[in-house]
């Protein structure tokens, strides 16, 4: 699943490209999307922002009427210049929003519906969506309410759940968890309220930080060489990096899947030992 920061620099671009052009052409092989369109037509709006949401991006066209997409693990936008050649095979298109300049493609994703505003209030995913790390301003008091009623869940799969915050991908959980030194699978309500604090504070300056680094991939540690810097793993404290050294101690990082979706967790024995 992409991280927030990805989804976060994914509408950032769609927004520079596209805003405040009209559309000139709208192509789906979503039969609930074209319905929309053959009622209430997308050409000849206007786009007027394109925001992240947690995991969504929102594309808002004139009219009251929003693009929702979620990429989960395979989605992905593009931005053409009309006549461009694609980089992924046509049957992988889900989207085409095309203005006179751009031509925004989605691949794969696998969720994608138009909104009216009053949908969009009441929509249960973006209600229930925990407090956004990438947002101007984050509730800290609210998502540590809302990590204390997950219970004895691993704070590890707690810190993933996009309803409890909104933001930390697989990658980042490990990272944080490590940097924080608190062990993955030590129950949510055995982390007291000033470690909670550390690792929400620790995961918004790291994804803040990685959102305004141009250029992708994700960096936590930035003690690595430069001149190998082709392994993204060398960029991290932990994550792709079993049976390495930690970069603290020297033990061999350990890796297991966890939680209901078997992630894969990374983590050093040592410096997060289990809580006895
Ligand atoms: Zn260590």
């Amino acid at each position: 699943m992409p991280e927030g920061d990805a989804i976060y620099r994914t509408a950032r671009t769609l927004h520079r490209a596209l805003a405040g052009e009209t559309v000139t052409r709208f192509e789906s092989v979503l039969p609930a999307l074209t319905r929309v369109h053959e009622d209430a037509p997308i050409t000849g709006r206007q786009v007027e922002r394109v925001e992240a949401a947690g995991k969504h991006v929102l594309m808002r066209f004139s009219g009251s009427l929003v693009l929702r997409t979620h990429m989960r693990m395979n989605g992905s936008w593009h931005i053409y210049r009309p006549g461009e050649r694609w980089r992924r095979p046509r049957r992988d298109m889900r989207v085409v929003i095309a203005t006179e300049r751009f031509e925004a493609v989605a691949f794969n994703v696998p969720v994608a519906e138009f909104l009216g505003s009053e949908d969009e209030a009441r929509h249960a995913d973006l209600r229930a969506m925990g407090p956004d790390l990438l947002g101007d301003t984050f509730d800290e008091a609210e998502a540590l309410r809302r990590i204390r009623l997950r219970g004895r869940e691993a704070i590890a799969d707690v810190l993933l759940n996009q309803r409890v915050v909104a933001g930390i991908g697989n990658v980042y959980k490990s990272e944080v968890l490590f940097i924080c030194r608190v062990n993955p699978f030590t129950p949510a309500d055995g982390v007291a309220d000033e470690r909670v604090g550390d690792l929400l504070k620790t995961a918004r300056k790291l994804l803040r930080a990685n959102v305004s680094t141009l250029g992708g991939g994700i960096t936590t540690y930035i003690g690595f060489r430069r001149t190998r810097g082709r392994d993204e793993s060398q960029r991290r404290y932990v994550y792709g990096r079993a049976r390495r050294p930690c970069r603290r101690c020297g033990t061999p990082i350990r890796v297991q899947a966890q939680g209901p979706h078997a992630r894969l967790t990374y983590w050093c024995p040592a410096c997060q030992p289990r809580p006895a």
